[in-house]
């Protein structure tokens, strides 16, 4: 038996079989053909092996989450059928006697590279990105070397990898998928992001997880803790009988949270607060309404370009956008534009690297170097408020300039809609996100200007504690109860509601039980959580009166260390159970 130790990602708990994920090895050795015929039908084979894979692939998809995801694979099967591409690769191997592999590899090499110079234009940036995977499908087949994707996992697994990308978790099997643990990664990874969205247990940051662990071997994995995770590999009896306590434990607070599903956030003295959910796809609308959520507070629009190997057009985010809004017609709808850069990469979009991505051209810094690409989600964002209660945030906002600019494309845009006669809403919201500790100090002034502020304490605690949110060697001082956070809440709130500008918390502490109280008590106006966090958060609001609620707050404000807070927060959040 083996015990190894990480982070919560998303809460739950699971009981499986180790499955581990990644990526086959395609190494190949260039040898001579032995004949041409052999090797032509060995290509024409391995296509269509390719082809068949992704016509299922698209339907499977398609089935669980809907067109959004099931295009990716529609237009690399366009490729994998192409026969001009296929006839240059019989012709390299016919005019030079070689291998399969090594004529396949020749021709789409060069169809990558061509496409990839074309670096100003993201269209075909993005198809070089989807040349690329097909040829690595067609190489794979040729290989005879099986598939592994998250797609076709078998029942029951528990998945072990080094790292996932959003990308991987797009067409993840929530069927057969039963827990995701990541030696990499950090609690606000967007893998952990998108397993609570999901639904799907999963710890990050467990490190050495991979060293002998065998598919197929039992595991349980415990992530009932907000903080601390353990997987259990091959447990005894002992520890399997103690691992069903804790599973029914936890299963009971579920079951104690679930009868506040749908319920008003009101404490027992009547005060009310607003809570909203986060999404990140059209197919989250359904089950974000059935956990009871009447907005969405935090629309990760950058998931619409995560997810696909190129990049949605205006028609494409507008449907998405106007779905959303009409799902949630009786509640608002929070757009945040593409937020790219740090640890989100878009294979339709392939960025530069940088040597501190944190630092670097991310979220609206990114939006305002790619304006074409920022002018398309504006329209479609004004084009689908005209369905509902629509509105428009920007992530990582650090100062006036900035804002100025993106309201000036606002502005412009909004005249170009004028011209065409089309219909939006001409008082639509339009919001920052506090995430940088400029705008903290900022607040006074950016309130002046935006109708709603949404704090972004994912980044806020990486940028205002200088810990990278994904370095497990540096997970310790990444302290999410740190007083530094509660009091640049307190400040957002008061400079916001000096200039009638609401505040919201969309970052993972605005989700935690324990935090909901005392985020209240700082006169926070809306929380937006992942869909699973909802119930116990109303049940935590439900179950407290308003005085109770200010003295935690300022209890809170007034601590010096992160230990000391959490400390209160754990205690006010068990004295209720
Ligand atoms: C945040 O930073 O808190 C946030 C909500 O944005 P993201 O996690 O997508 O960076
Ligand atoms: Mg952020």
């Amino acid at each position: 038996m083996i015990v190894h130790r990480g982070a919560t990602a998303s809460p739950g708990f699971a009981s499986g079989t180790a499955a581990r994920y990644e990526q086959p090895d395609l190494q190949f050795t260039p040898t001579e053909a032995v004949t041409v015929e052999t090797e032509v039908q060995r290509l024409k084979n391995a296509a269509s092996s390719a082809v068949n894979e992704l016509t299922a692939l698209q339907e499977s998809v398609r089935g669980r989450l809907g067109d959004d995801f099931a295009h990716i694979f529609r237009s690399q099967q366009t490729i994998a059928e192409d026969d001009a591409i296929l006839a240059e690769v019989v012709e390299v191997i016919t005019e030079t006697v070689v291998s399969a592999e090594t004529a396949l590899t020749r021709v789409f090499d060069a169809y990558t590279s061509m496409f990839n110079d074309l670096a100003d234009d993201d269209y075909n940036k993005s198809r070089g990105a989807d040349i690329h995977d097909v040829y690595r499908r067609i190489l794979r087949c040729l290989l005879g070397v099986p598939e592994i994707s998250l797609s076709s996992m078998e029942p029951g697994s528990i998945v072990i990898a080094e790292d996932l990308l959003p990308s991987d978790t797009a067409t993840l099997d929530t069927e057969h998928v039963m827990a995701l643990v990541t030696e990499r990664g950090g609690p606000t990874s967007h893998v952990a992001i998108l397993s609570r969205n999901l639904g799907i247990p999963a710890a990050v940051a467990v490190q050495g997880v991979l060293d002998g662990i065998q598919n197929g071997d039992a595991v349980v994995l415990d992530a009932t803790d907000p903080g601390h995770a353990f997987l259990v590999v091959n447990p005894d009896v002992a520890k399997r009988s103690e691992l069903l306590q804790r599973a029914e434990t936890y299963r009971l607070r579920q079951e104690r949270s679930a009868a506040y599903i749908g319920r008003q956030p009101v404490t027992s003295d009547g005060h009310a607060i607003e809570f909203s959910v986060n999404i990140g796809s059209t197919a989250e609308l359904g089950p974000a309404r059935e956990a009871g959520a009447r907005s969405v507070g935090l629309y990760r629009s950058e998931f619409l370009f995560l997810n696909s190997s190129r990049l949605p057009d205006e028609q494409e985010q507008f449907e998405a956008y106007r779905a959303a809004v009409e799902r949630f017609s009786d509640g608002y709808v929070v757009v945040r534009t593409l937020d790219i850069g740090g640890d989100k990469q878009v294979a339709g979009l392939p960025l530069p690297a940088e040597d501190n991505p944190f630092l670097g051209n991310r979220g609206l810094r990114l939006c305002l170097s790619l304006p074409e690409l920022f002018r398309t989600q504006v329209r479609a964002v004004l084009r689908a408020s005209a369905f509902g209660d629509l509105r428009l945030m920007f992530p990582m906002v650090a100062g006036l300039n900035e804002l100025e600019e993106a309201m000036q494309i606002i502005a412009e845009e909004r005249k170009g809609l004028d011209a065409l006669g089309t219909v939006y809403n001409p008082t639509m919201q339009v919001g920052v996100m506090i995430e940088v500790p400029s705008a903290v100090l900022l607040a006074d002034e950016l309130a002046k200007r935006v109708d709603f502020f949404s704090i972004g304490t994912n980044d806020l605690t990486q940028y205002l504690l200088a810990a990278d949110r994904l370095n497990e060697r540096v997970a310790r001082y990444y302290r999410k109860f740190d007083p530094a956070i509660f009091r640049a809440v307190l400040q957002v709130v008061q400079a916001a509601h000096r200039h009638e500008c609401w505040v919201g918390i969309c970052g993972e502490l605005g989700g935690d039980p324990r935090a909901v109280p005392a985020l209240m008590g700082l006169g926070v106006d809306e929380l937006s959580m992942s869909k699973g966090a909802l119930a116990e958060a109303t049940y935590a609001i439900c179950t407290s009166d308003y005085g109770a609620v200010l003295r935690l707050a300022d209890r809170v404000i007034r601590a010096e260390t992160d230990a000391e807070i959490e400390g209160f927060l754990t205690d006010y959040y068990q004295g209720k159970e």
